[in-house]
């Protein structure tokens, strides 16, 4: 594989083509991940709501499903706003690879 040198990198900050962030799996990088107990879950939608990178997924009829850890970057806004069922968390985060 060849190098790539600072000259030869796309620019950054320039979307060259519309949808383009799909191709970014920004979830390559995560040092944490979060992790989702579906019975303490209230479907309040507010991990779908913050989640920076789209990364929680929502079935056909509404309901949240698991993440989509292609793009989840592990920042843990969805477990800081997560309510819980009677203050236990829906969300957690944990170190990735464990
Ligand atoms: S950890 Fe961050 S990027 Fe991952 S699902 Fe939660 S809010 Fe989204
Ligand atoms: S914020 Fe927590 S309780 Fe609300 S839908 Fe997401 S995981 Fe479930």
């Amino acid at each position: 594989m060849s190098k790539k040198y600072w000259e030869t990198l796309p620019q950054g900050s320039v979307v060259l083509e519309a949808g383009n962030s799909a191709k970014f799996k920004t979830g390559s990088w995560r040092s944490m991940r979060p992790k989702w107990i579906e019975e303490n879950c209230i479907q309040c939608m507010f991990c779908w709501m913050y989640c920076p990178d789209m990364s929680v997924k929502v079935n056909a009829e509404g309901k949240r499903e698991d993440f989509n850890f292609d793009y989840c970057k592990g920042c843990g806004i969805c477990a800081l706003e997560c309510p819980g069922k009677k203050g236990n968390k829906a969300i957690v985060m944990e170190e990735e690879g464990k």
